[in-house]
């Protein structure tokens, strides 16, 4: 079944990729993986998902090391400053940066390590009080210190819209995290170091595609209901 629901999504894809004048290359999908056990992940594997999606450093320790090694994973959900330790190696990005206070932890720890951390800023476009991230109007103040850090690079952003019913309700929300990844590139606050907008999941990543999303974050869709 994993199978045929991450070729159902592929093909989504591509349609949002056409319907939008983007390439698919451009658009990577996360399989996310959080609750389900290794055999899914390798079903996934096996069917050509090499990105793989968990919110809980624990189930990151111990899954890693029974999927074959060019597997990437990604820490997607909120990360308490006295984990960073342990999972800063074994991640390919941080996707949920959602504090100063977190970066800084991040950057101290990469430097004690001699490593380099790559992560996104977590926005919260919607300013929902459940939801951890910046705010947008908050984006630029803390890139401008957190790109000068040295052991971190911030590769770009990434939001959880709102729960909805009709995907078309988040479009105005990926818009505006879209707008805003280009204003800061255009004026270069980053340093030229942002390329990745992650945005779109189960029930809206079509949306989010059209609206320039370049990592799509797909758990239900791929491995079912949790
Ligand atoms: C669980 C989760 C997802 C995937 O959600 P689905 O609706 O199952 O696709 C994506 N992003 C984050 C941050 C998540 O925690």
């Amino acid at each position: 079944m994993v199978k045929e629901n991450l070729m159902e999504v592929r093909k989504h894809m591509e349609e949002a990729c056409l319907r939008s004048g983007r390439n698919i290359d451009d658009v990577t999908l996360i399989a996310v993986s959080k609750t389900k056990p290794v055999e899914m992940l390798m079903e996934a594997y096996e069917a050509g998902a090499r990105d793989f999606g968990e919110n809980k450093v624990q189930e990151i320790l111990e899954k890693r090391p029974q999927i074959p090694q060019d597997a990437r994973f990604h820490m997607i959900g909120h990360l308490q400053r006295n984990k960073v330790r342990q999972v800063i190696d074994k991640v390919v990005l941080i996707h949920s940066v959602d504090s100063l206070r977190l970066a800084e932890q991040i950057q101290a720890e990469a430097q004690k390590r001699q490593l380099h951390t790559d992560i996104l800023l977590e926005v919260n476009v919607a300013r929902e009080e459940s939801k951890y991230g910046f705010f947008l109007e908050e984006v630029e103040e803390a890139l401008k210190e957190i790109s000068q850090f040295s052991h971190l690079t911030v590769k770009g952003l990434m939001t959880i819209a709102p729960f909805v019913e009709d995907p078309e309700e988040n479009r105005d929300i990926f818009k505006k995290l879209s707008q805003l990844f280009i204003d800061i590139k255009s004026k270069n606050i980053d340093n030229g170091t942002m390329s990745v907008l992650s945005m779109g999941m189960t029930g809206d990543y079509q949306v989010a595609i059209e609206e320039g999303s370049t990592m799509i974050r797909v758990g239900t869709g791929i491995f079912g209901a949790r």
